[in-house]
């Protein structure tokens, strides 16, 4: 569904991101994956390389904040091949800190994670993507982008402000033919899910109709069909991936 389309998956070390990574390889793509620090980006690639030696990703670690660091990096892949046909903001932290003790610097830092990353990742792709005349940008956002959540405020704001900027870009970019969606995943089999108690998953679990939480497979799938040409008219779009979880 990919075959020759070059993508990069941010935050695709572990989890939601190494599965969309895997799945882009499996369906033919070459893949740029970028991680914080370059332990985790070289674990992934060598986890990757030893399923299959044919897989051809490469992994970079810039501040995703720092426009030059991301200048930089989309340079030396479109030099590379040419193009950028997909790019996917999928980084993030979470969040459950309350309200009354949560800190400046915190609420900074998962702004800036999750919703700067984006804006400064977009803006620089684009200027590749404008000029090539097509692209998609897929971002993660999250179910509690649409329900909220009882503590970690910082986290469902980042999301709605992802969702927001989605739909905002698409309208901005459709003209040039770059498609911007957005995957909203429910609780997900992730680090980001293990990291946190029991007793705040377990309520979770229970408002999930399909009965359990999803698998980070589950989710790249919809990242499949929305960097793949099968979602040639799809764009501006939130799609959940919650397995119809009431919250
Ligand atoms: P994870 O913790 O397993 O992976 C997070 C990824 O983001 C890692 O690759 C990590 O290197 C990267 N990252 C974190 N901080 C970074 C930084 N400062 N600079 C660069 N990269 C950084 O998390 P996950 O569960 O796979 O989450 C991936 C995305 O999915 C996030 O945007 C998250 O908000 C979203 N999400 C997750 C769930 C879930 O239940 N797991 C649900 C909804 C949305």
């Amino acid at each position: 569904m990919l075959k020759n389309k070059v993508a990069i998956v941010t935050g695709g070390t572990r989890g939601i991101g190494l599965a969309i990574v895997r799945n882009y390889l499996n369906n033919g793509a070459k893949v740029i994956l970028c991680g914080s620090k370059q332990s985790t980006v070289d674990t992934a690639i060598n986890i990757l390389r030893n399923e299959n030696s044919l897989y051809e990703v490469y992994g970079y670690y810039p501040d995703l904040c720092n426009e030059e660091e991301v200048k930089d990096m989309f340079n030396d892949i479109y030099t590379k091949y040419g193009k950028i046909d997909i790019l996917v903001n999928n980084a993030g932290i979470s969040a459950t800190t309350d309200l009354v003790d949560y800190t400046i610097e915190e609420y900074d830092k998962i702004m800036d994670i999750n919703v700067k990353a984006a804006f400064v990742c977009s803006k620089e792709v684009v200027k590749f993507m404008k000029e090539q005349g097509y692209g998609s940008i897929i971002n993660t956002s999250s179910m509690v982008s649409i329900y909220g959540q009882p503590r970690g405020v910082g986290y469902p704001t980042s999301k709605y402000a992802i969702n927001g900027m989605t739909k905002s870009l698409a309208r901005e970019l459709g003209k040039y033919n770059i498609r911007v969606n957005a995957v909203a995943p429910g609780v997900t089999n992730t680090d980001m899910v293990a990291n946190l108690p029991e007793q705040y998953i377990e309520p979770l679990r229970k408002t999930i109709p399909l009965g359990r939480i999803g698998e980070p497979e589950e989710v790249a799938n919809v990242f499949l069909f929305l960097g793949s040409d099968l979602a040639s008219y799809v764009t501006g779009t939130v799609i959940s991936v919650d397995g119809a979880a009431i919250n």
